[in-house]
């Protein structure tokens, strides 16, 4: 199979938080920043926990959208696993909105994108998000 994908009996949801995240926003040509959480609960394959920031990588060095950019992490993990189930949640400052004006300058752009279980599933959504959200943020930027 190669690619650090790897046979394995688990079917509890494994999380990546805190992956940190540059991108250029292709309506600006600006940076946009942050972090993004990725979590999958396997159906019979794993990956090496070092893959899912690399997947995160390839898709953020295109000139993107942050929707788009989530949508494509979510969608990548479905392709390299056939998960039960992907949540993708991006949190990023965007250049763009900070540089017209102060007042914005902590506003933070909150992406996700649910698929399987974890749209289907309301428990498996709820510990998801809290435990996406349970950030203590960004503020260090
Ligand atoms: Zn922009």
């Amino acid at each position: 199979m190669g690619n650090g994908v790897f046979k394995e009996e688990h079917d509890n949801m494994i999380m990546v938080r805190d992956i940190e995240l540059y991108s250029l926003c292709e309506h600006h040509m600006l940076p946009f920043f942050g972090k993004a959480h990725v979590a999958y609960i396997p159906n019979g394959k794993i990956v090496g926990l070092s893959k899912i920031p690399r997947i995160v990588d390839v898709y953020a060095r295109r000139l993107q959208v942050q929707e788009r950019l989530t949508e494509q992490i979510a969608e990548g993990l479905c392709r390299v696993l056939h998960p039960s189930g992907v949540g993708v949640v991006i949190e990023a400052y965007h250049l763009c909105m900070m540089m017209r004006g102060i007042e914005k300058q902590n506003s933070k752009t909150i992406t996700s994108s649910l698929r399987g279980a974890f749209r289907e599933d309301p428990k498996t959504r709820d510990e998801f998000l809290r435990l996406a959200h349970s950030t203590n943020g960004l503020h260090h930027y």
